[in-house]
C-alpha cells in the first residue's frame, strides 16, 4: 500500500507543476453525520446516509489518504513542485459551466446536474475541477 502511495504520489508530482486537492482538516469525512429526527414519530430517526458515510470513511482511511497526502507533500517539495490544499466546502455542489451551487446539483453521489443550466457531468469530474480552480485561484492570490 505504501509502494502504491509512493509511485501515485511519484507519478502525479512528474506530470503535473501544480496539484490541487481538498483540504482533509476542514472536510472532516470522520464526522458522522447527525442523525435526523423523523416529524411523524418522535423519537425515531429517518436514514440519512450515515451508513453510506461510514463505508466512505473506510475506504479513506484503507487508502491512508492522510499517509498518502504527506508523501505527496514531500515529494513535490524536492521536486519544485506546488501541492495546493484548497477548501472543499461546495466543490461538488457548484456547477462549473455557470456556477450555480445547490444541493439539488447533486441528485445522486455518482450524477452532477445542474439545475441552473442542464450541464451534466460525473459528480467526481466536478468536484476535481473545482478543486483545481480553486487552488489556481489561491496560487495566483498568493505567490510563492
Ligand atoms: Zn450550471
Amino acid at each position: 500500500r505504501l509502494d502504491h502511495a509512493h509511485k501515485t504520489a511519484l507519478g502525479l508530482v512528474r506530470a503535473h507543476d501544480v496539484i490541487a486537492h481538498e483540504d482533509l482538516k476542514i472536510r472532516n469525512m470522520s464526522k458522522a453525520p447527525a442523525p435526523k429526527p423523523a416529524p411523524d414519530r418522535p423519537g425515531t430517526f429517518l436514514p440519512n446516509g450515515a451508513a453510506a458515510k461510514a463505508g466512505l470513511n473506510k475506504s479513506i482511511h484503507d487508502a491512508g489518504w492522510g499517509v498518502f497526502l504527506t508523501i505527496l507533500h514531500a515529494k513535490a517539495e524536492s521536486a519544485g513542485r506546488e501541492v495546493i490544499a484548497v477548501d472543499p466546502r461546495n466543490t461538488s455542489r457548484t456547477c462549473p459551466e455557470c456556477g450555480h451551487c445547490a444541493k439539488a446539483n447533486r441528485p445522486t453521489q455518482e450524477k452532477f446536474h445542474c439545475v441552473a443550466c442542464d450541464h451534466t457531468a460525473h459528480a467526481d469530474t466536478v468536484a476535481a475541477t473545482n478543486v483545481l480552480r480553486a487552488g489556481l485561484v489561491r496560487r495566483h492570490a498568493n505567490p510563492a
